[in-house]
């Protein structure tokens, strides 16, 4: 790091302490003597994607978050919703410190959190992304939520109270 007031390439570190994710060092140019400050931060190994055709693609946080998001449209779910899984989806894939995942992996990881949530939702992204074979495959899909125990109070529980009323109504619209 060249000096920010001579461009002189050597300094001294006179001050070096930790902070968040990185370390600040306080620095004094060997040449001028002025004083300034580095930031020296970890990079993020890039986490490549494979896809199911076997291309690699870098990991894309925009390209999930769209998915989700349109899986979620018009859905009754809380602000902020989809950005909380999609932090939570790449918080998660950090701590692996993997350098590359499978796109089933990712998609798994959205449709488990989908169907806690909600499960229009959810069905919405599976049929996207799980590309189910023919109607009878996703119907079983279906059929398997239906007939989960949890149905449908888990998912109510999920919303603030003012929303269940309007919950339920979207719920007898979909219904019919
Ligand atoms: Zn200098």
């Amino acid at each position: 790091m060249n000096c920010p007031f001579c461009n002189y390439p050597d300094s001294r570190v006179i001050d070096s302490r930790d902070v968040n994710d990185g370390v600040r060092r306080r620095r004094q140019c060997l040449s001028c003597s002025s004083r300034f400050t580095t930031y020296e931060r970890l990079q993020p190994v890039n986490l490549f994607v494979i896809k199911k055709d076997r291309r690699r693609e870098e990991f894309n946080k925009d390209k999930l978050l769209t998915g989700i998001r349109k899986a979620c449209e018009k859905r009754p779910l809380p602000t902020g919703t989809v950005d909380k899984l999609a932090d939570d989806i790449e918080a998660e894939l950090d701590s692996q410190g993997k350098a590359e995942i499978p796109s089933r992996v990712i998609g798994d990881m959205v449709m488990e959190r989908l169907k806690n949530l909600d499960y229009i939702a959810y069905i919405r992204f599976a049929s996207v992304y799980r590309d189910f074979a023919d109607i009878t495959a996703l119907k079983h899909e279906i059929d398997t939520l239906v007939s989960a125990p949890s149905h449908p109070t888990s998912q109510l529980s999920l919303l603030p109270d003012e929303d269940i009323g309007g919950m339920a109504k979207k719920r007898q619209k979909v219904r019919r």
